[in-house]
């Protein structure tokens, strides 16, 4: 019987020890979190999922700029969950190259800042789509966007950035790529040299900038896109000090590889944040079992994401501490550490 690669999906026959984890070992930090509709009539709920996962604190990355991020702040307050979900700005790059726009981003950060932001989140739309006012695409070295930068180090707050997406994306959607299935059911994933750039440009972009401004901390979202070169990402971050890493949306990557996934946790283990992206609560218990467990083969909750099994890398508790919530309180402004143990 011939069969589609969607349809196959095989029950595993062996039988080994395994735990279920629904619940994080320690309290933790989830530094990437997008709630685009927080708002009164919902916090108390999101608080209640929160609570049964151990999370203590969760980043939402869109807190906006501006009155919503104004209100939002307003909103968490009333609900008396301010030091449970906390906001990073972003930035508005509609009319960028015109006069003052760069004074005004930085004006508008101060402001954000002040209203209860605690961080600056910068999409992929720059270096995808931000385009100046004659229409040029944006490069993230952009030179106009460098007063930023600084101004995140001047006020202590990181900047939490995602550039680019999965190297595969650039490459044909055909049998040998690994990211097929994504591209077959999210086909405007997918990427070419010209739309809008090649992948190691945007990349190298991104590097640069971090290069420019050593004292600004940097969070790489999504392990820099490299957590399926492990090596590479050991080097860029001996380059670079001040960037960080987290590892939302990439739990498969670092699940398929174990023995170097642990590895570079015990080097990098002051520089390695939690980070989910989407918010599917159920999905967290993978997360937890690799970092956790020493278990073997088990499976990832998005087909499209790894068609592979997972393998727990058991990370000591002195280092899943790090993870969970020492770096993050390290990093990020604000944060009560009395929610944490020592
Ligand atoms: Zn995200």
């Amino acid at each position: 019987m011939k069969m589609d690669f969607e349809k196959y999906d095989p029950v595993s026959t062996l039988v080994v020890p395994g735990h279920s984890v629904t619940r994080a070992r320690y309290p933790f930090i989830d530094v990437h979190n997008h709630q685009n509709n927080l708002g009164a009539g919902n916090i108390d709920q999101l608080v209640g999922e929160m609570d049964r996962l151990n999370m203590k604190v969760m980043v939402n990355l869109s807190g906006g700029t501006g009155n919503r991020l104004k209100s939002m702040a307003a909103d968490l307050k009333s609900a008396h969950a301010t030091q449970r979900i906390i906001l990073f700005a972003n930035i508005d790059f509609s009319g960028i190259g015109k006069e003052g726009w760069t004074d005004n981003a930085v004006k508008q950060l101060e402001e954000d800042v002040r209203n209860g932001a605690n961080g600056l989140k910068i999409f992929k739309n720059l270096g995808f789509s931000v385009r100046d006012k004659d229409g040029n695409r944006v490069t993230i070295d952009d030179k106009r966007l460098a007063p930023i930068w600084d101004k995140c180090a001047e006020l202590k707050i990181p900047v939490l950035i995602h550039t680019a997406d999965p190297e595969s994306f650039w490459q044909n959607a055909d049998e040998h790529n690994e990211r097929w299935l994504e591209l077959q059911t999210h086909p405007n994933r997918k990427r070419s040299d010209d739309n809008p750039a090649p992948w190691e440009v945007l990349i190298a972009e991104q590097h640069r900038m971090f290069g420019n401004h050593p004292r600004t901390t940097f969070i790489a979202a999504h392990f820099g896109w490299y957590p399926n070169n492990l090596g590479k990402l050991d080097s860029l971050l001996t380059a670079l000090p001040n960037v960080v890493v987290e590892f939302g949306a990439v739990i498969a990557e670092l699940g398929r590889q174990p023995r170097m996934s642990k590895a570079f946790f015990a080097k990098y283990q002051d520089r390695i944040l939690f980070g989910k992206d989407s918010w599917v609560p159920d999905e967290y218990a993978t997360y937890f079992r690799v970092l956790e467990t020493d278990d073997e083969y088990f499976p990832y909750h998005k087909k499209y994401h790894a068609f592979w099994r997972m393998y727990g890398m058991g990370l000591t508790d002195e280092i899943l501490k790090k993870i969970y919530y020492r770096n993050a309180l390290r990093i990020i402004p604000g944060i009560d550490r009395t929610l944490f143990p020592e």
